[in-house]
């Protein structure tokens, strides 16, 4: 099928994400057939690199032969089993490589398939956790304000972006925001450090007067993603688990986008040396390829759970959950991180990319460029209203995929990208920059 008939089928058949159906009217879905490494290919012989890893998901590059083998293999074994009651060979090994790999005692891992799922059974588990102790007054969660944890109706309740709760507030629960350490808002001549210690001192005082009635803290560890990749200090995250540890309140990582080395290290809890006390993953999770979400807990946790009553126990599931395909494109995606090193390899990637990009962060039209790990991020300075769109068909011209968040721009590529790719990605956005 032809580019244009299968996105005037699209239009109709799909209802897309995130999307207002009508724009489609003026720039069409495009229609992907085939993806290699960083590349995507439409069904009209265009190619885009996909500079935002397909809506952060994508570690290892498209279809890369090392996952589909692994997939391959797992075919011809098995696809799926329930998981009440069963287990498989899959789901075993990425729990224990998991637990392993994840900070302090974490483990005990809980399935879903996907992000918001995950932010679900955190939150559930936490409140859960609490009326099993008896501190049944611990009933509220509390989150950062830009904060983002997914879009279901408890996962949205925790959530900081007008644009997609505002509408639905009639539905959720009541969750009070916390300033963010997002360094964009310090003082002139504040560090991000310094302005990270003072907003977790409004943590602190919220704490010592809500602390009988609160549950959980959740945050996106050093990036908020959706808020427009909003960087912070680790020494946020360091004073945060004191003041939970203080106050008896648990702290949710939500891990879902800057797991798996994308902040520079394997986890970004790891650069404020913290342990949560529940860890949600998700995206790169499978290498991208397909959806699974894990929380992982601490013995402490599991054992209030682990009773003679089954009313005692943690009676959530999904149908998917510890799909063994899904485990088994997981198992290869570490694999991948250990064969080829990647957390040392991805430093010497950003060096480069941040000497590329010298030029982007000297023109006239960008503010705050910033890099954490494997996550650039810029605003634009423009008049333009619809910059947003404006920005992504003029990248699309370019052959690259790149969707801001309002008027940030931010790269988040495969970590597959090469030096003649990252090459071609700063040049051809300094030359869109140029045309604003
Ligand atoms: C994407 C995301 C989610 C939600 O994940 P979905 O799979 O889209 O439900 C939750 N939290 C963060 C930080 C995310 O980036």
């Amino acid at each position: 099928m032809s580019n244009k008939n299968l996105s005037d089928r699209s239009q109709q058949a799909v209802w897309h994400p995130c999307t207002q159906m009508k724009q489609h009217e003026n720039l069409p879905p495009i229609s992907i057939i085939k993806g290699q490494g960083v590349w995507l290919y439409d069904s009209d012989g265009n190619r885009y690199l996909d500079a935002i890893s397909s809506w952060w998901v994508n570690l290892f590059g498209h279809c890369h032969p090392y996952i589909n083998s692994a997939l391959n293999d797992q075919l011809s074994k098995l696809e799926h089993v329930m998981l009440a009651g069963f287990t498989h060979e899959p789901v075993v090994l990425l729990s224990e490589r998991l637990s392993k790999l994840s900070p302090g005692d974490l483990g005990h891992c809980f399935y879903a398939s996907d992000g918001a799922s995950a932010t679900e059974i955190a939150l559930k588990m936490s409140f859960h956790y609490w009326q099993q102790c008896g501190l049944t007054q611990k009933t509220d969660f509390i989150s950062l304000q830009n904060g983002y944890h997914g879009e279901t109706l408890g996962a949205l309740a925790v959530t900081d972006v007008a644009l997609f709760k505002q509408i639905y507030a009639p539905l959720l629960r009541h969750t009070q925001h916390m300033p963010s350490p997002d360094w964009r808002n310090a003082l002139p001549g504040e560090s991000p450090k310094d302005y990270a210690l003072r907003v977790a001192n409004e943590l602190e005082n919220y704490l010592a007067e809500h602390h009988a009635h609160t549950a959980a803290l959740i945050l996106e560890p050093l990036i908020q993603g959706a808020a427009g990749m909003a960087m912070y200090h680790p020494a946020y995250l360091k004073r945060a688990r004191e003041i939970c540890d203080k106050y008896q309140v648990h702290l949710i990582a939500d891990e879902i986008a800057v797991g798996f080395g994308r902040t520079g290290t394997m986890f970004a809890c790891e650069q404020a040396s913290i342990t949560p006390d529940f860890l949600c993953l998700s995206k790169g999770l499978s290498g991208g390829y397909l959806p699974l979400s894990v929380v992982l807990t601490s013995p402490n946790t599991f054992q209030a759970f682990y009773h003679d009553k089954t009313s005692q126990a943690f009676l959530h599931s999904h149908s998917h959950s510890g799909n063994a395909l899904a485990c088994r494109a997981a198992l290869a995606t570490l694999d991948l991180f250990e064969q080829n090193n990647i957390i040392a390899s991805n430093r010497a990637k950003a060096s480069y990319l941040n000497q590329l990009t010298q030029s982007l962060q000297s023109h006239p039209r960008v503010k705050n460029f910033r890099n954490c790990g494997m996550i650039w991020a810029f605003e634009v300075i423009t008049d333009d209203p619809d910059f947003t769109n404006t920005f992504f068909k003029k990248a699309l011209d370019k052959q690259l995929l790149l969707r801001p968040l309002g008027n940030t721009v931010y790269f988040m590529p495969p970590y597959i990208i090469n030096e003649d790719e990252m090459t071609w990605l700063v040049k051809n956005v300094a030359l869109i920059l140029d045309t604003f």
